[in-house]
C-alpha cells in the first residue's frame, strides 16, 4: 500500500516537472516553471526520504550538510561569466553520483546474492558507462572553459579508430557483466574504459563548439540518472533522467542547427573546422582599424534611423546589461528605431544575453532571432556590437579552415556602419582574428563595456 502513495506522490512530482518544462519555454512563464519544478523536486525528495529502505539518516544529513555549504560558497564566489562551466561540472558530478550508486546497487546485490534479472546488470552496465563518459568529458569540458587546459582542438590521427575500439572494449565489458552477473570487475573495468572514452571524446572539440558539446552531456547525465533508476526501480529517477536526457537532447539539436554542425558528428566529438590557424593577426588587421571616440560616435548615431545592438560575452564580463539598456531607452526618446540581435551561442551559455537582458528589464519582444534580424541589417543605419566577437566574425563564411567555418553568424557587416566596442582587438573564445574590425564600413570604441557605454550615453546626451 505504501509503496501506491509513493508512486502517486511521483506521479504529481513528474506533473509538475512536465508543466514546469513547458511553462520554462517562455521568458513569461519561465518563473513559475522555476517553481514547479522546484515543489516537484520537494515532494519527490520529501517521499524517497521516506522510504523503508532508509535504515539510517545520519549518512544523508552529513551529505546534505557538506552538499548544501558547498553549493552556498560556490553560488556566493562563482562570477555569472563562469556559470557555463560550473554547469559543465554539476553535469560531470551527476554522471560520477550515477555510476556510483549503480556500483554501490550492484555491490549490495552481489552481497545479498539478489542480482536476478538481465534488467539489471544492463542498467548497470548502462550507469557505468554513460556516467563515466560524463563525468571525465564534463571535467575536461569544465578545463577548457575555465582555461585550465587549452579551448583548442586537439587531434591526433587514429582518434576516430581509437573512440570505436573503446566502444567496443565497453560493449564486451558490458556483455561479460551480463553472462557473469558476480563479475564486479568487469563493472569497473567497464568504466575505466569509459572514463578514457569522456576524454577522447571531448578532446577534439574546440574554438567555439563547446556549447554544443556541454549541452550534449547535460543530456548524458540526464540518461546516466535514467539507468540508475533503472538500477534502483526508482520511477522518479527513471522519469527524471529521461526529460533531462530528452530536454538536453533537444537542446544539443538546436545548438547543432545553430551552429551548422551535423548532429551525428557531435555525439561523436567530430564537431568544428581545423584548430585555429590560417591568417595572422598582423596580416588582417594590416593598419585598417579605426577607433572612434564616444563623442564621435554620438555624432553618428545622431543620424541614425535604425540602430541594431548586438550583445556578446563582453557584456556580460563587464555586468553593462543595465547601461546598455539606459542606452536602448535614451536613443527610442530620441526617437530612433531600437532592436537587439541575439545569436543562438553569444556568450558562454545557451539563453545568456537573454537572461541578462531580461534583467535589465528589456522588453522580450525587442530580442530578435538571428534569422529574424539578419535580412534586416541591409536597410540598417549602425550596428552597435557590445563585447561581442565570434558571433559577427566573417571568417565563418569565407575561411573553410576556421575553427567557426559555416557557423552562420549575424551579417553585421552588411549594416551601413558597424561600432565595435572592446577592449582590445584580443580574439574571442574561438582564438581567432576578426576581419570585420578592419572593414571599411567598422569603427571600434575601444574600452570596458559597461564604462564604454556610460560614456557614450553622456555624450550622445550632450549632442
Ligand atoms: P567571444 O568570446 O567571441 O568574444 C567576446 C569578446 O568580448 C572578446 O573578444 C573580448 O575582447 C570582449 N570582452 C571581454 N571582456 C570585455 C569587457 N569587460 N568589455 C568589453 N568587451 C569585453 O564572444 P561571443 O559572444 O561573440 O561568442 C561566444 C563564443 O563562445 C562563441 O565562440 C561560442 O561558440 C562560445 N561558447 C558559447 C557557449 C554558449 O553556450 N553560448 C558556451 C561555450 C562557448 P577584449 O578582450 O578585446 O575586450
Amino acid at each position: 500500500m505504501e509503496n501506491v502513495y509513493e508512486n502517486i506522490a511521483y506521479l504529481v512530482a513528474s506533473s509538475l516537472f512536465v508543466f514546469g518544462l513547458k511553462d520554462l519555454a517562455h521568458p513569461r512563464t519561465a518563473r513559475r516553471g522555476n517553481l514547479l519544478g522546484a515543489i516537484g523536486m520537494l515532494i519527490a525528495v520529501v517521499v524517497t526520504l521516506f522510504d523503508r529502505q532508509i535504515l539510517s539518516y545520519e549518512m544523508i544529513i552529513a551529505g546534505l550538510v557538506i552538499g548544501s555549504a558547498a553549493g552556498l560558497i560556490l553560488a556566493q564566489k562563482v562570477q555569472m561569466t563562469a556559470v557555463p562551466q560550473i554547469v559543465a561540472l554539476f553535469n560531470g558530478l551527476g554522471g560520477g553520483a550515477s555510476a556510483l550508486v549503480a556500483a554501490a546497487a550492484f555491490a549490495e546485490a552481489l552481497t545479498l546474492k539478489q542480482v536476478s534479472s538481465v534488467q539489471f546488470t544492463i542498467a548497470t552496465a548502462a550507469a557505468g558507462f554513460i556516467g563515466a563518459v560524463t563525468f571525465w568529458g564534463s571535467l575536461l569540458a569544465f578545463g577548457k572553459l575555465q582555461g585550465i587546459t587549452t579551448e583548442k582542438a586537439v587531434r591526433f590521427p587514429g582518434q576516430d579508430a581509437l573512440n570505436i575500439a573503446l566502444l567496443m572494449i565497453i560493449v564486451l565489458f558490458g556483455a561479460v557483466l551480463t553472462i557473469d552477473p558476480s563479475a564486479l570487475w568487469a563493472y569497473w573495468a567497464l568504466v575505466a574504459v569509459s572514463s578514457v572514452l569522456g576524454i577522447t571524446l571531448i578532446l577534439p572539440v574546440g574554438g567555439a563548439d563547446m556549447p554544443v558539446i556541454i549541452a550534449l552531456l547535460n543530456s548524458y547525465s540526464g540518461l546516466a540518472a535514467a539507468a540508475t533508476g533503472f538500477v534502483l526501480s526508482n520511477n522518479i529517477l527513471i522519469i527524471c533522467g529521461a526529460l533531462v536526457g530528452s530536454s538536453g537532447l533537444i537542446l544539443t539539436k538546436i545548438m547543432c542547427k545553430a551552429m551548422n554542425r551535423p548532429f551525428g558528428k557531435c555525439v561523436f566529438g567530430r564537431t568544428g573546422g581545423a584548430s585555429p590557424a590560417g591568417k595572422k593577426e598582423a596580416d588582417i588587421y594590416a593598419g585598417q582599424v579605426k577607433s572612434a571616440s564616444p563623442e564621435e560616435v554620438a555624432m553618428i548615431i545622431d543620424a541614425a534611423h535604425r540602430i541594431v545592438i548586438v550583445p556578446g560575452y563582453g557584456m556580460a564580463v563587464s555586468q553593462a546589461q543595465h547601461a546598455v539598456s539606459s542606452l536602448a531607452v535614451l536613443l527610442e526618446s530620441r526617437g530612433k528605431n531600437v532592436e537587439f540581435g541575439i545569436h543562438p551561442v553569444a556568450g558562454r551559455m545557451p539563453g545568456h544575453m537573454n537572461v541578462l537582458l531580461a534583467e535589465a528589464n528589456i522588453p522580450y519582444d525587442k530580442l530578435k532571432t538571428m534569422d529574424e534580424i539578419n535580412p534586416t541589417f541591409d536597410q540598417t543605419d549602425v550596428v552597435l556590437v557590445i563585447g561581442a566577437n565570434d558571433v559577427v566574425n566573417p571568417l565563418a563564411r569565407t575561411d573553410p579552415g576556421s575553427p567557426i567555418a559555416g557557423m552562420p553568424i549575424l551579417n553585421v557587416d552588411h549594416a551601413r556602419a558597424v561600432i565595435v566596442i572592446k577592449r582590445s582587438l584580443s580574439p574571442g573564445f574561438a582564438g581567432i582574428p576578426n576581419p570585420l574590425f578592419a572593414a571599411d564600413n567598422c569603427m571600434m570604441l575601444f574600452g570596458d563595456g559597461k564604462g564604454i557605454i556610460l560614456e557614450l550615453i553622456t555624450a550622445i546626451e550632450a549632442s
